[in-house]
């Protein structure tokens, strides 16, 4: 059994992926999770139904509530009513208040809060044991056209805010979306220069560009092999080796993994056994036994939403800690 190229073992976290709305500001020409405030699959999830997930997500041994939505909903006409349905006047309220609901069920949460400020990251920060936003590409791209929250200063700005914040933060980048080798380039230099200046970045991801159908870019071809393997070279070329980087085993040919391990993936992210991936809805995950599998020359560990790294430092508030200390052991991995 080896650990990976870096001398660390291969990663990853049981989550519930809670989709908690998908009406979101951003019109992004590769999305098939977004829906018009009037159309009838529009939605935000009650109380009581992100209650019932992450039930069932504990029960099943998930300790990750991975709060994704779209980005800036209230500035959508007709959300406001939504929300005031719920009792709330304020979006960002509403989801620290489910992270705090997730805390009492024993949960750490995530939250992919979208390009928000600093102040607002900061009403999120104690009831989160890490957040998250892909930079995409540092790239003003024909794909973004029409997503004001997708301007490379806005995403760069949130994840800076994060990095003040002392916030543990996952980031990535999406390839095949139109950008050029110089742009990807460019996109992680960006990162390693964030994290040098605040220390915060824990992954980086390297997701692959997959066509959806019935979106704009149904026709395009997905990103290849070849270009998944270069980039995850090219991510661990550039980035230092205390950021880790994922490829989401969801969205690659399953066999493929052994090869990315080798060529410097060192995880697999969020695995549910509960809960589809929303924003990939035909991406079955593997389940542990398949990862097991696959990567049997490897050996495999279960983590946090925080790195171990982040939970040695106490990167973390006392709300979230009582849950942290609960399930980690003493190198800050999940308890076995
Ligand atoms: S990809 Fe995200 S930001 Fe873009 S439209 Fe879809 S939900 Fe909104």
């Amino acid at each position: 059994m080896m650990r990976n190229h870096a001398g660390r073992y291969v990663t990853f976290s049981k989550n519930v992926f809670i989709p908690v709305t998908n009406v979101c500001r951003n019109n992004c020409l590769y999305c098939v999770f977004k829906k018009d405030i009037n159309d009838k699959g529009a939605f935000l999830l009650t109380f009581d139904d992100v209650e019932k997930i992450l039930k069932k997500g504990r029960d099943e041994g998930c300790i990750e509530a991975m709060f994704t939505f779209g980005e800036y909903p209230e500035k959508v006409d007709g959300f406001g009513s939504m929300l005031k349905k719920e009792g709330y006047d304020s979006f960002i309220d509403y989801i620290r208040d489910l992270c705090l609901l997730a805390l009492d069920l024993d949960m750490l949460p995530h939250t992919n809060p979208g390009s928000i400020s600093l102040d607002e990251l900061s009403v999120l920060k104690d009831v989160n044991a890490s957040m998250g936003l892909m930079l995409e590409e540092a790239a003003s791209l024909e794909v973004h056209k029409n997503s004001p929250g997708k301007t490379p200063e806005h995403r760069i700005k949130t994840i800076e805010s994060a990095g003040r914040l002392k916030i543990p933060f996952t980031t990535g980048i999406l390839i095949g979306i139109g950008e050029t080798e110089d742009d990807r380039i460019r996109s992680l230099k960006i990162i390693r220069d964030l994290h040098t200046r605040y220390d915060h970045i824990q992954e980086v991801i390297i997701q692959n560009f997959l066509p959806k159908k019935g979106t704009v870019m149904e026709s395009c071809k997905p990103s290849s092999i070849d270009e998944i393997k270069e980039t995850v070279k090219l991510a661990r070329g550039i980035l230092p080796d205390d950021i880790a980087i994922q490829i989401p085993p969801n969205l690659i040919p399953f066999d493929l993994l052994p090869e990315l391990v080798r060529c410097g993936v060192d995880d697999l992210g969020g695995i549910s056994t509960v809960t589809l991936d929303y924003i990939n809805p035909e991406s079955c995950w593997p389940t542990g036994k398949e990862l097991r599998y696959i990567l049997k020359d490897f050996i495999l560990k279960e983590r946090l939403p925080i790195y171990p790294r982040f939970v040695k430092d106490g990167w973390y508030s006392k709300k979230v800690g009582r849950v942290i200390e609960f399930y980690a052991d003493e190198d800050g991995f999940k308890k076995e």
